[in-house]
């Protein structure tokens, strides 16, 4: 069956390019991913998920507007789905510069590239929660006002204001969402969910002493990324573009996903302290397997943020399928079965 369109996907090799090219090629999409030259490919989420030989990949970098509109005359894309860029917050502040040029102004050349070419593509931007930082009122929606608190929080601010900008000044069929945290067994290692389950799966093992995390008490908003590239698509898939909060309206804290990990993994954890005294032994063995360090606290901290995605549910007739306790369940067996088989993942 020959495809129905063609879709460009920028930062396919990450954890939500990886899930949005399976459901798109599952939607008999053409989908073609644009990765940076490098002298490894980083297929493993592709690889992951079965479809890394299903996508084409092309070479592009959002720092060089040349290789962008060399894409885009070369593969003619219905649709552009943003998904590039720095996307640590936490790493943003060691590379501010670095991250506004990719994930704040990789989104500018992409969307001047379709304005400058005049071609009919629709554009979906990978925007954040981030961008709310200093958080206003009880939930966020899409009207609360933007106080971000970090240089990737900024820089994701200034991508979604071009879009709604150029949505605005020259009719592109741009639209912006407005995601919290996602996650999954494929999320990277410098994201707090993913350094626990590894980390707690690798002391089930015998591998690792410790997991080191920052403030425990943070809280969060936090899907499953699969059910977010859903939303993503529906978005794109809308007459008019507009932008929606996705969210899944809930928050649990740091500790509350170590304490569910740990049990999956055996542990029976038992919390001592508070802030930086905090420490988690497992009752079973009287054993500290969980400590808090400085090291890892942001210098500014986002405020505790709980997404109102009732737009979203109104208007795409989205919503999440997994929950949080799923959610956990999943990463933690996922990365217990990678370190029973000795697999080092990301
Ligand atoms: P990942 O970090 O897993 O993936 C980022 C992708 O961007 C990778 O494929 C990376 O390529 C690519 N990339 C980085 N720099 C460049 C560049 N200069 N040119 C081209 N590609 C580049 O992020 P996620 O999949 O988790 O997130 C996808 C997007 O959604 C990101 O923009 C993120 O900021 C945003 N977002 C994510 C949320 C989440 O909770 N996951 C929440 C809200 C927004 P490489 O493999 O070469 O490193």
């Amino acid at each position: 069956m020959s495809a129905t369109k063609t879709a460009l996907i920028t930062g396919i090799t990450g954890q939500d390019g990886a899930y949005l090219a399976k459901l798109l090629l599952e939607k008999n999409y053409r989908v073609v991913g644009a990765v940076r030259r490098a002298s490894t490919l980083n297929l493993p989420r592709l690889a992951a998920l079965n479809i890394d030989r299903d996508v084409e990949l092309q070479t592009l970098d959002v720092q060089d507007l040349t290789s962008i509109v060399r894409m885009i005359e070369t593969i003619q894309p219905d649709e552009i789905y943003n998904l590039s860029g720095q996307s640590s917050p936490q790493a943003s502040f060691q590379q501010p510069l670095y991250t506004g040029e990719t994930s704040g102004l990789g989104t500018l050349r992409l969307l001047e590239a379709i304005r400058l070419m005049n071609v009919r593509a629709r554009f979906y931007q990978a925007s954040s929660s981030e961008i709310f930082g200093q958080a206003q009122g009880d939930m966020q929606n899409e009207t609360t006002d933007f106080r971000p608190k970090s240089p990737y929080g900024v820089a994701k601010l200034y991508a979604h204001w071009m879009v709604i900008n150029y949505r605005q000044a020259y009719d592109l069929h741009a639209s912006s969402g407005i995601l919290f945290s996602h996650e999954s067994p494929l999320r990277g290692m410098d994201f707090v969910t993913r350094k626990i389950t590894a980390t707690l799966a690798q002391i089930a093992c015998g591998s690792q002493e410790m997991l080191q995390l920052g403030n425990v008490d943070n809280a969060r908003d936090w899907g499953f990324a699969g059910d977010y590239v859903e939303a993503m698509w529906r978005m794109v898939q809308q007459e008019v573009a507009d932008d929606f909060v996705i969210a899944t309206g809930q928050t649990h804290s740091v500790r509350d996903f170590v304490n569910r990990a740990a049990t999956v993994m055996g542990f029976d954890l038992a919390w001592e302290g508070r802030g930086v005294d905090a420490k988690g032994f497992d009752a079973k063995t009287g054993r500290q397997i969980v400590g808090v360090s400085p090291h890892f606290y942001r210098p500014s901290e986002p405020d505790p943020m709980i997404g109102d995605a009732s737009k979203a549910h109104r208007i795409l007739g989205w919503q999440p399928k997994i929950d949080f306790e799923k959610l956990v369940i999943m990463m933690a067996e996922s990365d217990l079965e990678r370190a029973r088989n000795g697999q080092v993942w990301y």
